[in-house]
């Protein structure tokens, strides 16, 4: 599939600059990672070795890499933006390498993601250098989509969409959490991911841990079954999509509380506009739910920020009250957990548009019932 065209890279690395030098920023220094796919198109694997990107506010940036990467480095997209790429030789210092091409720089800010071992031994080869991190630069950045970071979000919410629409066919009473999990994993790669993120299966009590799993626990009769999966595609963005299944008839009050969980999810999705402040997207869903008595059983922040990364910013929390823009790509995801008995959450991809939300899921948000 299609990477970033260079234009956009390009883009991103003049921003990227400009934002660093208004913010007092001497150079940024980003290591293999999402910043490094974000800004160069390059998806190396952070290893011992340092690869960097330099971005000095005042100046061009280059590449430092390992003599045995440069091809790889070259071959990239990277190879495109005619980027400088200085090599290293097995015994060489890279970090007095880096030292070297900023003479002169008061401040270095770091990718949120450097290994601290690289982060300390560039502090140690520029000793009077004030170390900041990368990410007030790179995530305000990350944080506005573009418009075909968007249709990248789009293809990604398809492709989860297409999974859980075969859910009911492996989901039944009898089976093992870790069996159905094992399904779901083939079909996020048969759906055109390339790697499997997460698969959580989280049936009956198990449904009260949001960050379940999967385990050997045999789905029975009468279990709501949380399902929250995701992959990355081979654009780098990720897909996180969960539904709430229910192998029979769940007990009543299983079902009104879904029903005010839904209620839940769509308030919060239809509130989302340019303008609103992150936590008031969260305070939305919360509100709902505390009016119905649920408020205690809702454990966590309503969404995360989601592109290269499957959690970013922004955050949808108390607390934040970054204001929604266009472009902004977020989950909003409540849910309600009842330790020891069950437990359900509902969670859609949503961005924010000019006039409102669009979503980059479509399945139905009812409880699906299996095996009835
Ligand atoms: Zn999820
Ligand atoms: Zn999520």
């Amino acid at each position: 599939m299609s990477h970033t065209p260079a234009a956009d890279l390009a883009d991103r690395l003049a921003r990227a600059r400009q934002y660093a030098a208004d913010l007092g920023i001497g150079a940024l220094v980003v290591s293999p990672g999402p910043d490094l796919r974000y800004l160069i198109g390059y998806d190396a694997v952070p290893l011992e070795r340092l690869t960097a990107l330099v971005i000095p506010a005042h100046g061009d940036p280059l590449m430092v890499v390992p003599l045995l990467e440069r091809p790889a480095a070259l071959a990239s997209p990277a190879g495109e933006l005619g980027i400088d790429v200085l090599s290293w030789g097995e015994t060489d210092d890279p970090y007095a390498l880096v030292a070297s091409t900023l003479p002169g720089v008061a401040s270095v800010a770091v990718d949120n993601r450097m290994w601290a071992e690289k982060a300390l031994r560039l502090r140690a080869a520029m000793p009077s250098v004030e170390q900041r991190l990368a990410g007030e630069v790179i995530n305000h950045l990350r944080m506005r989509k573009t418009p075909s970071e968007v249709a990248s979000l789009q293809r990604a919410g398809a492709a989860i969409d297409s999974v859980h629409a075969s859910v009911t066919q492996w989901l039944r009473a009898g089976r093992t959490e870790r069996e159905v999990g094992r399904d779901i994993a083939d079909a996020i790669l048969a759906a055109g991911h390339v790697s499997v993120d997460f698969v959580i299966v989280a049936s009956g009590p198990n449904g009260a841990s949001p960050h379940h799993e999967v385990s050997d626990r045999v789905i029975e009769r009468g279990d709501a079954v949380v399902v929250d999966i995701g992959g990355t595609m081979p654009d780098g963005y990720c897909s996180d999509e969960t539904r709430t299944y229910a192998v029979g008839t769940p007990s009543d009050e299983f079902l009104a509380a879904y029903e005010v969980l839904q209620r839940s999810q769509a308030a919060a999705v239809a509130h989302v506009r340019p303008g609103v402040a992150c936590e008031s997207i969260d305070a939305v869903a919360r509100g709902i739910l505390s009016d119905a008595g649920l408020g205690d059983l809702f454990i966590h922040r309503t969404g995360h920020g989601i592109g290269l990364e499957t959690h970013e910013e922004p955050y949808i929390v108390s607390g934040n009250a970054t204001l929604l823009e266009a472009g902004f790509a977020f989950s909003i995801e409540p849910g309600f957990y009842l330790a020891g008995v069950h437990g359900a959450r509902i969670e859609d991809i949503v961005v924010c548009g000019d006039t409102g939300p669009i979503l980059m899921n479509a399945r139905p948000r009812e409880l699906v019932m299996v095996g009835e």
